[in-house]
């Protein structure tokens, strides 16, 4: 379930290059092409769903995969000690610019609050 001309997707099927951190049948996690922190992971799930908006409740399950790779790359990342972040931002002014849901793993500096 992919939408042309999406880049997520795209990055997803692997038209378009990123540096991919893992990869399941379901959520892929690649590097943020402008990191935030020393680690800045984004991931994906393969199936396109624009925004947390858009959640079907079918997609539970597939966001808590996410969620589960966040928590398995924290720990590969060495960020699970002292921390880390995990962001999702949902409309433009959350600052979404990429309308594929993507949750962001941040980690590897002390962050602020509240947010910008
Ligand atoms: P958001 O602003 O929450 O929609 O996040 C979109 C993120 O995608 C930003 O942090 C961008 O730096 C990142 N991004 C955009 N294009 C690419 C790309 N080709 N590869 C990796 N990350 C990207
Ligand atoms: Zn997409």
């Amino acid at each position: 379930m992919s939408e042309s001309g999406c880049l997520f997707c795209r990055i997803a099927s692997g038209e378009i290059p990123a540096q991919e951190v893992r990869s399941t049948p379901d959520v892929v996690a690649f590097r943020d092409i402008n990191p935030q922190a020393p680690t800045h992971i984004l991931i994906i799930p393969r199936k396109h769903i624009s925004s947390v908006s858009e959640m079907a409740e079918e997609d539970a399950e597939l966001v808590g995969k996410m969620f589960l790779m966040a928590r398995d790359l924290a720990v590969e990342e060495d960020i699970s000690e002292p921390g880390f972040r995990m962001v999702v931002n949902a409309g433009a002014d959350a600052g979404q610019t990429v309308f594929h849901i993507h949750l962001h793993l941040l980690g590897g500096r002390v962050m602020g609050w509240p947010p910008g």
